[in-house]
């Protein structure tokens, strides 16, 4: 689950790593309000106003603004809330923006450089351990680091038995190029970054960039944290931070309703039990010359109730010009799954679409039966290549 930056920073902060001090606003007003509680000295220091939304690059597109005095914290903050930001990110139809996070200017000058580095923690499935990925090249262009320079980018593994150890966190400031008390804040940062990191549960902690100040401040600017949806029951005032208007309103519903589902573009829609299935039954809608609409995992007790949330989450997409339901019947019988299908589409009503039902396993032909004789607008096949010629004869018919 993705959270908002300021959100990550209050988890980050409660673990004792060092952020840009900042409030989180909903409207101008709120965000002046936010910027007198800071108490900027507006002689030497400056207020940022960065837009929240779950995606990165708001810098390049024009997200992250700074203020010179609570009048423009007033203008910056009428023109980014209510924005549809665009980023790299974000893809062309960009985001809509309804909070703001208004923060402390840290880029201040000083007695040495301001330098800005990257720093993430996450799980490589490939070593099957955490790792810390950390660049001198920190900033806006990680990814262009990431493509042709690849070589500035460092990676620690931590062994899961021992953790994090002192030598690895002295290590990742020592090719930060940091000395000083700077060398002993990436320290203490790096240590405490783990430790939240691990204690939350995270998949992800991605931190660019980390700020050193012109004072020999280590401290994070930016804050992506991705919580492991799985752990979320222990964490329930994380689980509270979800913001579900970031996500696909599709989605939101599915996992609503239990079922495992994931939007995509094409035009057949699928309703299958079991991951693996559901797979399989993309590549063979490809196959037949359609696009899967979704990935669909209905689980694996199938019944009526999950067969007509299903329905009414697939037929909300306006692409969908066919449903191939794909149910194996090993737990759940087939007639039932039929029964089920029956019921849904006589509740649901006119469904616009046609539909092709392949049952397979415990009672299939029982259920291809049902199907056959219910007298709805629904294709039943039992083998595999009957149901993908089926989707190929339907598409062909709308085309
Ligand atoms: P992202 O573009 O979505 O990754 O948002 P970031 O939080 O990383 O901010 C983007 C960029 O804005 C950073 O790389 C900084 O260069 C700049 N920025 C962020 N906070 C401040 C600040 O307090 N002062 C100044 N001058 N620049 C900032
Ligand atoms: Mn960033």
């Amino acid at each position: 689950m993705n959270i908002h930056e300021y959100q990550g920073k209050q988890i980050l902060k409660s673990f004792g790593v060092n952020v840009q001090e900042g409030i989180v606003a909903d409207t101008p007003e709120q965000a002046v309000e936010a910027a007198k509680q800071l108490k900027i000295d507006y002689n030497s220091d400056w207020v940022v106003i960065k837009a929240q939304i779950h995606a990165g690059g708001r810098g390049k597109g024009g997200g992250v603004k700074l203020a010179k005095n609570l009048e423009e914290v007033k203008q910056r903050a009428t023109d980014i809330i209510g924005m549809q930001l665009v980023t790299p990110q974000t893809g062309p139809e960009g985001k809509l923006v309804s909070k703001i996070l208004v923060a402390q200017d840290v880029y201040y000058p000083g007695a040495s450089e301001t330098k800005e580095f990257y720093i993430s923690v996450l799980l490589d499935r490939a070593k099957g351990r955490n790792i810390i990925m950390y660049s001198t090249e920190g900033g806006m262009d990680i990814e262009e680091v990431a493509e042709h320079t690849p070589h500035l980018i460092f990676k620690e593994e931590i062994d899961p038995k021992v953790g994090l150890q002192g030598f690895q966190a002295r290590k990742v400031a020592f090719n930060l190029g940091v000395s000083g008390n700077a060398f002993k804040e990436m320290v203490k940062f790096v240590t405490a970054l783990y430790k939240a990191y691990e204690a939350t549960d995270s998949s992800m902690f991605e931190i660019n960039p980390v700020l050193k100040t012109s004072d020999d401040k280590v401290i994070a600017v930016d804050a992506k944290v991705n919580l492991d949806e799985n752990a979320l029951f222990r964490h329930p005032d994380y689980a509270a931070m979800r913001d579900v208007t970031e996500e696909d309103p599709m989605e939101v519903e599915a996992s609503a309703s239990n079922l495992n589902f994931v939007n995509l573009d094409g035009n057949v829609g699928c309703m299958v039990n079991g991951a693996g299935l559901a797979m399989a039954t993309m590549d063979i809608i490809k196959l037949a010359g359609g696009e899967p609409a979704n990935f669909l995992d209905v689980g694996g007790t199938a019944n009526a109730q999950t067969v007509k949330a299903a329905f009414n989450i697939i037929l909300k997409d306006p692409n969908v010009k066919a449903i191939l339901i794909n149910i194996f019947g090993g737990i759940v019988r087939c007639d039932r799954v039929a029964q089920g299908v029956i019921d849904a589409y006589k509740e649901i009503g006119n469904i616009p679409v046609p539909i092709i039902c392949r049952l397979q396993g415990t009672n299939a032909e029982e259920a291809k039966k049902l199907i056959d004789e219910s007298g709805l607008q629904v294709y039943s096949a039992i083998a595999l290549k009957e149901a993908a010629d089926l989707v190929t004869k339907v598409l062909a018919e709308q085309a």
